[in-house]
């Protein structure tokens, strides 16, 4: 009885963390917890993170919890060619460009340039300007162009995160584009709940729905939804 009274409150804990999802957003303790004992945050980092609180859109900025995540997982399949398709003031973008190595690069996609003139200061200052490639266009065209260079198959991380309407899109052609074992992340995959029952008038939390249904059953890669952040899922290339 006791056990599954823990369970229910284990798994009420679980559904609200997924939905009050970011460090910097909301007062969660054991969130605070866990970023109070665990992040590592560059110093640089911070400031972005600090700076990127004063804009209007912050809410868009990756968590620094998942940030480190990613930075991670991109360390530990040794990444060097990695696309951030939405950069916004590039939190993650510095983050990933900190744990590649000097040749590595992060193509970043981004099509509103004021949010890449907050962020780009702190590359120089982090000393990691020259991998960041910004292309400031949508997203789609310079995915195209990549695969139009014949780089399909030669990237080690991609990470998901812009307009959800184009989710699919963005998938499929970051699936091309990385190598057997790379990694596509794909951020917002919960969409606040709302992707358990869709609205009709509701395009983007269809366009999420649709997409992780299609995943589940993708033979193409192996897969994770984890419920850090507002839903991140690994979609790792076979
Ligand atoms: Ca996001």
């Amino acid at each position: 009885m006791l056990c599954t009274f823990s369970l229910i409150l284990v798994l009420t804990g679980l559904c609200r963390s997924a939905l009050i999802s970011k460090s910097h957003e909301g007062d969660d303790p054991l969130l605070q917890y866990v970023v109070n004992n665990s992040l590592r945050e560059h110093p640089v980092l911070t400031k972005l993170r600090l700076r990127t609180m004063e804009d209007a859109r912050n809410v868009m900025m990756v968590a620094s919890e998942q940030a480190q995540l990613m930075a991670n997982l991109a360390k530990l399949i040794e990444a060097n060619k990695t696309i951030e398709i939405g950069l916004y003031t590039g939190y993650n973008a510095l983050s990933l460009a900190l744990v590649v190595p000097e040749n590595g690069c992060v193509v970043a996609c981004e099509i509103n340039e004021d949010y890449v003139k907050i962020g780009k200061p702190f590359f120089a200052e982090a000393g990691v300007e020259d991998k960041i490639d910004i292309r400031l266009k949508p997203a789609v065209e310079t995915l195209d162009e990549l695969l139009s260079a014949g780089e399909a198959g030669t990237y080690d991380f991609v990470f998901i995160d812009a307009d959800k309407k184009n989710y699919e899109t963005y998938y499929e052609k970051s699936l091309q584009l990385v190598r057997k074992g790379g990694i596509v992340a794909i951020d917002n995959v919960l969409w606040g709940g709302r992707v358990i029952n869709p609205a009709e008038d509701d395009l983007s939390s269809q366009a999420i729905d649709k997409l992780n249904k299609k995943l589940h059953k993708d033979e193409r890669i192996d897969l994770s939804m984890l419920t850090v952040g507002d839903g991140l899922t690994l979609a790792i290339k076979r």
